[in-house]
Parts: structure tokens; C-alpha cells; sequence
């Protein structure tokens, strides 16, 4: 069923007893080409990809919750590409424009909004680094602009400029970012792949994987064992659980990631804004809810509830650049399991296991990522070959020393 305007219009002249389930809901097969394990927002765009791009629809998602309830569900649904180091930036610039045509591409609508982001500066040390940042952005083929405070001002002149502590020298611009409907991102994805053949399997938990000699031969599930030439593990925040049934340890810890929203207020915010000196960034939803969040909880956790200090921590970071903040109503708040590998950056490769692949490590920047994700895991399970723009993002980069240190910070999931 394509969706549209006519369609709209003549499924209310029905009564609207015209409309289909988004996906089916099929039993699983005993075999299959591909089984991706994980239904968010990259298991989804892969399928999606892998079907559409490379023609390959003897597909399984196995999703252990329902299509959704992970990650991809929870975020504070910023999209941008302001990376720095050319491992990263060429990945995020596909993503962005992946993002921008998505919609037609996947005839849903995901409330994809380019209302732009600002990441604010507060010294002249911190305006150089941006400087840089954004002429790498430039080179890439991404959108960059340097604000002075009086740019800044402009935009949002409810900031507070002349914080004795942290004053706003200005801030790097990227107007093509901005904000996507999470959820409905993993819904047009699913209802995508759904069409095109792929079998969308909930509550269908994998506990272990077919591997011998070397080889994966398919996985083992709460629903039996299905076989597959290929499997593909795209589980986020569980990354380290799952792949442990197959024997490897990876250099990706789980922390939790909390997220917060107030009561609906007038429109305020004009885009996403990130705080420069400390953990803050914040965009208001088309509801009128200010969407904000800042740093993981400090400890290793599979929990998806954190804990009050960091509530105080992401609320003080609101309080020093925009102590108006300190009159909303907090709504509601919850958590995710972040998959933080030491880089801060993430990994799209082949194991050690032929027909065993990875794709994890988001950090909390995953939501961005989904198109551009699905795209080269896609190419990689296809091709068996990584795609341009994914080459740096191999397990091996601890190994052979290729970090990619995106902020320079050091390899630990609290600093970056
Ligand atoms: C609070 C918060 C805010 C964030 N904000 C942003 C943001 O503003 N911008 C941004 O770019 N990113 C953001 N992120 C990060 C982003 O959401 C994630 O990096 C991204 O969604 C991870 O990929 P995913 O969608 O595939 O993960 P998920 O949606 O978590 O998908 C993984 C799926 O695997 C399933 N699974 C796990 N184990 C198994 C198993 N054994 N068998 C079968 N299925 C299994 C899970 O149930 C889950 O549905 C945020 C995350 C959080 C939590």
C-alpha cells in the first residue's frame, strides 16, 4: 500500500477500514540467506538495503523484544554530520544525505526536520578546534558555518552569554542538521523491507550461534535453530552478550544513556543546541517537549533506568546555558544500553567466524548513523567487501593502532 495525500483522503471518505498492518507477522523459516540479529534502527535499514540495493530478500530480522523497543526507540533523535577525522566524516556525510531523501525513498513519514544544530564554543582554544572541525566538514562535502556571539544571539537570544564560568564565545553551525521521528524511522524501515520480502521476527530471542570449523552455519533461538549462509549481529547496547555466545570479546563496554523530556511549551528552541563545556544538548519536539540529555551513567550496566546523579549533572549543564530551563516541568525520562566501544567510534566488519558479521559500537551516536549503517553493512554482507566510506571501521583498529580518537580525548567511554 503506498502512502499519500489521495490516500488519506479517500481512506476518510471510507471510514478508514482501508488500511493494512505495516508488516506481516511470519513465522520463521528454517532457513535463510541472511538472518540479521536485532530489529532497531540499523537490523531494520540493513534488511531495508539489502533487499532494495543488492536484490537479496531471503531475509530474517530477529528481534528479541519488538520492532523498536531498543535504542532506536529511546534517543534524543539528533541527526548531523559534524565529525572531524576522515575515518568518520565521509560515513556521517552519506548518512545526512541518506536522511534527506528518505522519506520518498521509504514513503513514510519520519518527521525528518533540518532545523539545524549549534555547537556552542566557549573559548578561544575551543573556536580553533571548531574551526578546524568544521573546514573538515567543508572538505567532506558537509555544511559548516563559524557564528560569533552576535550570530549566536540571533538565533537563540535566550542563552546565557555572559556566564561568569562558561561565557558563549559563538558556535559551529551545521544548518543541514536537525531532528527525525526515531520510532518512525524503525517503522518506514520495517514496512520497507516487510514489502520487499524480508520476514520481520519478534519475540525471538537468539541465545547462541551454529558455528564449526571455523564457520557460522546459522543461529539458535528461543524459537529453535534457523540456518543462514550469512549472520549479521546489529544488537547496540547487547553487543557484548550476544557476541560472546560466539566466543569474542570485544573493546565495547555497556553503559546507560538517559534521556529527558518537559511539558510541551511554546516553540523556544530553533534547532539542536550542544553545550561546549560540559554534557548538554537539547531541541524541542514538535509537540512543544524540551527533548535533552547529556552524559552515559559512569558504571557498566545492561539496565535501561539510570541513576540521580547524572540527572544532576545533564541539569546543571542546562542551567548554565540557559537557566530559563530551570522553570520547565519535567515530563518524563528514561534510559538505553549503549554499546560504547573505546574510540568512541564505531565498527561495520567481518569477524574471524566466516558468515559472522558486526556491525556495534554507536556510542550514543547511532541514532544519525542508522541510513548510512544499514547502507554499508549492507554492501559488506552483500560484497563481502566494506563499503568506501566504511573502510576505517574494522575490529582489528586496536590491534593495528588506526583509532579513530573522533575528540582526541583518550580510549575510555567516559571521555568521548
Ligand atoms: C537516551 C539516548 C539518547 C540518544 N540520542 C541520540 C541522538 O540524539 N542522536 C544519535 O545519533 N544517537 C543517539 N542515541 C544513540 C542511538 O539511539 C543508538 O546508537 C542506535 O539507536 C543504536 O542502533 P539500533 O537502533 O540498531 O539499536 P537498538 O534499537 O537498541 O537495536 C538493537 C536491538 O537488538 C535487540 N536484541 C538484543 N539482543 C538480542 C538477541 N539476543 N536476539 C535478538 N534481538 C536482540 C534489542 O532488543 C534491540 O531491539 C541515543 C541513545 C539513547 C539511549
Amino acid at each position: 500500500m503506498k502512502y499519500s495525500a489521495l490516500r488519506i483522503f479517500t481512506e476518510a471518505l471510507g471510514g478508514n477500514k482501508g488500511w493494512k498492518p505495516v508488516w506481516r507477522e511470519p513465522e520463521p523459516k528454517a532457513r535463510y540467506d541472511v538472518v540479521i540479529i536485532g530489529g532497531g534502527g540499523h537490523g531494520l535499514s540493513t534488511a531495508y538495503y539489502l533487499a532494495k540495493e543488492f536484490g537479496i530478500t531471503n531475509v530474517a530480522v530477529l528481534e528479541k523484544g519488538w520492532l523498536g523497543s531498543g535504542n532506536i526507540g529511546r534517543n534524543t533523535t539528533i541527526i548531523r554530520s559534524n565529525y572531524l577525522l576522515p575515518g568518520n566524516e565521509p560515513f556521517y556525510e552519506l548518512s545526512m544525505k541518506l536522511w534527506e531523501g528518505l522519506e520518498q525513498d521509504f514513503n513514510y513519514n519520519a518527521m525528518v526536520s533540518q532545523r539545524g544544530i549549534i555547537n556552542l564554543f566557549h573559548s578561544d582554544s575551543q573556536r580553533d578546534a571548531y574551526v578546524r572541525r568544521g573546514n573538515a566538514m567543508l572538505m567532506a562535502g558537509a555544511d559548516a558555518e563559524l557564528l560569533d556571539t552576535e550570530g549566536v544571539r540571533r538565533l537563540c537570544p535566550f542563552l546565557d552569554f555572559d556566564n561568569a564560568r562558561f561565557p558563549i564565545r559563538g558556535g559551529l553551525q551545521q544548518k543541514r542538521g536537525g531532528t527525525a521521528r526515531h520510532d518512525a524511522v524503525a517503522w518506514g524501515y520495517a514496512r520497507g523491507a516487510d514489502s520487499r520480502g524480508v520476514d520481520l521476527i519478534q519475540n525471538c530471542e537468539v541465545t547462541g550461534f551454529d558455528i564449526a570449523n571455523g564457520v557460522c552455519k546459522g543461529v539458535v533461538t528461543s524459537r529453535g535453530k534457523i540456518a543462514a549462509n550469512k549472520v549479521a549481529v546489529c544488537v547496540a547496547g547487547s553487543s557484548s552478550r550476544v557476541m560472546a555466545a560466539a566466543g569474542m570479546r570485544l573493546p565495547i563496554e555497556s553503559h546507560v544513556l538517559q534521556a529527558f523530556v518537559s511539558e510541551g511549551l511554546k516553540p523556544v528552541i530553533p534547532g539542536v543546541i550542544t553545550f561546549g563545556a560540559g554534557h548538554f544538548y537539547i531541541s524541542q519536539s514538535d509537540k512543544g517537549g524540551l527533548v535533552f540529555g547529556g552524559d552515559i551513567d559512569g558504571y557498566n550496566t545492561y539496565a535501561q533506568r539510570g541513576n540521580l546523579p547524572v540527572v544532576e549533572d545533564v541539569c546543571e549543564g542546562g542551567m548554565a546555558i540557559m537557566p530559563m530551563i530551570g522553570r520547565a516541568r519535567l515530563l518524563r525520562m528514561w534510559g538505553g544500553v549503549m554499546d560504547m566501544s573505546m574510540d568512541g567510534s564505531p565498527f561495520i566488519d567481518r569477524t574471524h567466524i566466516d558468515g559472522l558479521y558486526f556491525n556495534g559500537g554507536w556510542c550514543y551516536g547511532g541514532f544519525k548513523a542508522t541510513p548510512a549503517s544499514g547502507y554499508c553493512y549492507a554492501h559488506l554482507i552483500a560484497r563481502d567487501h566494506p563499503h568506501p566510506v566504511a573502510t576505517e571501521l574494522r575490529l582489528d583498529r586496536f590491534k593495528t593502532g588506526r583509532m579513530i580518537d573522533e575528540k582526541g580525548a583518550g580510549a575510555q567511554p567516559n571521555l568521548h
